[in-house]
C-alpha cells in the first residue's frame, strides 16, 4: 500500500467499554486481511508511564520487549494481533509535556511562547506519526485513552482534528459509545449516544463509524436513528454486544462488517478474503472444552479483575490448547494463614504465586507455597512469587528461620533475596527496575528444557530484587536446582524442585508473551501437568 493509513479509537458515555479489545479486534481482522498493523494507546494522565501506578488505579503494568512499563491495553494488543510492541506504542500526556519542555530548555522553540496548540499538539501528531513512519505499515490504530468530553484528553481529540485535515482520506475515526438499557422502560436509549458524539463534534472531529457497546440486541430502528442524529451512515452503526470470551469479538466484529467498513471508507478494496482459521481453531478449543481446570492465583490485589490481567489471559489460552475450560481461583494472600491453608487450597489443581511489591501479603505466599511443596501441587511462582519460593525454601528446608527478601526485612541475617547491585542508589522510582527482555541459558537437564525445548530464552523482567548468590551453593545442595541463569550477569532466572511433579519459579514475567496464537510454554506445560 502507498500510504499509511490512520485509525483512531475514541470512547464516550462512559470509560470500560472495551475500546482496547474493539481497537484490537480491528487490528486483528486487518492482519486476517495480509495488511501490515500496528497499534498504540495515547493516554491522557499525566504520569509518565503507568509504571509507579498501585494496580488498584490502572489494573495491571503491562511491559514491552524494549523495557516500558505500559498500559494494559498493550497486553490486549499482543495477545490479539500477535506482534510486539513497544515503547513508542504508548503515549502519556506526561510524556508529552516531559518531551516539549526538554525542547523547550534546549532552546529549540527560541523566541516562541510554548502553547498547548500547536506546540503540545505537534508533539501529539509527532507521536503517532512515528509509529507509521519507522516500519513501513498498512494502518496505524490509535486508540485515544479516556472518554471524550474530559478535559485532559482535548489535545488529543485536537491532534485528531488536526490530523483529519493532514491525512485526508488516510485517516478514519472510530467511536465507541453505550447503549444502556432501562428495564423499567425495557427499552434501549440511544440519547448517551447522541450526546456523546455531539461532544465529539463540538471538538470538531465527526466520527465515520460507531460502535454501540449494549447488553441487547440493537434493532434496525435504532441503528437508523442513531444515524440520522449523528450524521453517521447506518451500516456504518454496529453493534458490539457483551460476549461470552473477550475473543471472540473480532469474529463479532467481523459479522458486523467492521473491517469492510473500514476499508470501502478508506478507498481499498473490501470484498477479498480474510484468515481468521487459527483464531477460530483457537476460540473452537476454547468452547469445546467440556472439562475445567481449577486454578488457585495467590495475590495481593484479588479485587480487581484487571490487577493480574496477563496471567490470567495466559491461564485461559493455556488451558484451550489443553481442551480444558479454565476455573479460575482469586486467593487474597492476605487472608492466608496456617490455620486456613487446607480449606483455602481445597480442591485446587494448581496454583499460581503472583508477582508483587512490598511486605502485605508475603507470609500468605509463603504458607502457601509451603503447602504446595509438600503436598506436590504444581505450582509456579512468578517474579515476587518465585522469590518467596526462594524463602520458603530456605525457612523450611535449609533452616534459616529468619530468612527473608531485604525488601520485606532489611535486617534479616539470611537475605536469600537481595536488591540487585545495579539497582543500589537508585533514587528514582519511575523506569528504574531491571526492565524488559534479557535473555536466560536453561540447563540441559531440567524441567525449564523440556518446557522451551530451548538452551537460551529471552524473557521480559521488571523487579529490583534478585536471588542472592552467595547462598547459591547452599540452594543447589538442599536439592533446589537453579535451572535458568543469565549468561551476562549470572543473575538466577528460574529456579525449581526436580523430585515435583511441577515446582518452578521465575524471576521473569512469562505472562507477558502469551497470544492467542503463541501460548506461552510455561503456562501450557504447567497445565497439562495439572490435568495429568
Ligand atoms: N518486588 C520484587 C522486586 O522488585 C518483585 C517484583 C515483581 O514481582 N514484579 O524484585
Amino acid at each position: 500500500m502507498k500510504d499509511t493509513k490512520y485509525i483512531f479509537v475514541t470512547g464516550g458515555v462512559t470509560s470500560s467499554l472495551g475500546k482496547g479489545i474493539i481497537s484490537a479486534s480491528l487490528g486483528r481482522l486487518l492482519l486476517a486481511r495480509g495488511y501490515k498493523v500496528t497499534i498504540q494507546k495515547l493516554d491522557p494522565y499525566i504520569n509518565v508511564d503507568p509504571g509507579t501506578l498501585n494496580p488498584y488505579e490502572h489494573g495491571e503494568c503491562y511491559v514491552t520487549e524494549d523495557g516500558h512499563e505500559a498500559d494494559l491495553d498493550l497486553g490486549h494488543y499482543e495477545r490479539f494481533l500477535n506482534i510486539e510492541t513497544h515503547r513508542a506504542n504508548n503515549i502519556t500526556t506526561g510524556r508529552i509535556y516531559q518531551s516539549v519542555i526538554n525542547k523547550e530548555r534546549r532552546g529549540d522553540y527560541l523566541g516562541k511562547t510554548v502553547q498547548i496548540i500547536p506546540h503540545i499538539t505537534d508533539e501529539i501528531k509527532r507521536s503517532i506519526k512515528l509509529l507509521g513512519s519507522k516500519e513501513k505499515y498498512d494502518f496505524v490504530i490509535t486508540e485515544i485513552g479516556g472518554t471524550v468530553g474530559d478535559i485532559e484528553s482535548l489535545p488529543y481529540i485536537e491532534s485528531v482534528r488536526q490530523l483529519r485535515w493532514e491525512l485526508g482520506k488516510n485517516c478514519l475515526c472510530i467511536h465507541l459509545t453505550y447503549v444502556p438499557y432501562i428495564a423499567a422502560a425495557k427499552e434501549l436509549k440511544t440519547k448517551p449516544t447522541q450526546h456523546s458524539v455531539k461532544a465529539l463534534q463540538e471538538e470538531g472531529v465527526q466520527p465515520d463509524i460507531l460502535v454501540l457497546r449494549t447488553e441487547h440486541p440493537i434493532t434496525p430502528d435504532i441503528r437508523k436513528k442513531v444515524a440520522l442524529f449523528c450524521n453517521v451512515e447506518a451500516d456504518a452503526v454496529i453493534e458490539s454486544i457483551d460476549l461470552p470470551t473477550i475473543y471472540l469479538v473480532p469474529v463479532k466484529m467481523q459479522q458486523e462488517k467492521l473491517d469492510q467498513i473500514v476499508l470501502r471508507k478508506m478507498g481499498l478494496p473490501f470484498e477479498g478474503k480474510s484468515d481468521l482459521k487459527d483464531w477460530n481453531n483457537f476460540l473452537k478449543k476454547m468452547q469445546n472444552a467440556t472439562e475445567t481446570v481449577k486454578i488457585g492465583l495467590v495475590g495481593k490485589y484479588v479485587s480487581l479483575q484487571d490487577a493480574y490481567k496477563s496471567i490470567t489471559e495466559s491461564l485461559i489460552h493455556a488451558s484451550a490448547y489443553n481442551n480444558r475450560k479454565l476455573d479460575l481461583k482469586l486467593i487474597s494472600s492476605d487472608d492466608i494463614s496456617p490455620d486456613n491453608i487446607v480449606q483455602t487450597l481445597e480442591g485446587l489443581q494448581g496454583i499460581i504465586i503472583a508477582p508483587g511489591f512490598g511486605n502485605r501479603g508475603i507470609e500468605g505466599k509463603i504458607t502457601a507455597i509451603q503447602y504446595a511443596r509438600e503436598n506436590n501441587i504444581p505450582c509456579l511462582g512468578i517474579c515476587m512469587g518465585m522469590q518467596c519460593m526462594v524463602i520458603e525454601y530456605a525457612r523450611n528446608v535449609i533452616g534459616y528461620k529468619d530468612a527473608n527478601s531485604t525488601e520485606i526485612d532489611p535486617n534479616t541475617k539470611h537475605n536469600v533475596v537481595d536488591l540487585m547491585e545495579e539497582q543500589k542508589g537508585i533514587l528514582n522510582l519511575g523506569g528504574s527496575m531491571r526492565l524488559g527482555a534479557y535473555k536466560c541459558k536453561i540447563d540441559k537437564n531440567s524441567l525449564a528444557y523440556k518446557v522451551y525445548n530451548a538452551e537460551t530464552i529471552k524473557e521480559r523482567h521488571r523487579h529490583r530484587f534478585e536471588f542472592n548468590n552467595d547462598y547459591k551453593e547452599k540452594f543447589i545442595k538442599a536439592g533446589l536446582k537453579c535451572s535458568g541463569i543469565n549468561p551476562d550477569s549470572k543473575l538466577v532466572e528460574i529456579i525449581e524442585l526436580p523430585n515435583k511433579k511441577f515446582f518452578l519459579g521465575t524471576q521473569f514475567h512469562p505472562e507477558y508473551s502469551s497470544t492467542v496464537l503463541n501460548p506461552h510454554p510455561l503456562f501450557v506445560s504447567f497445565i497439562k501437568t495439572v490435568i495429568e
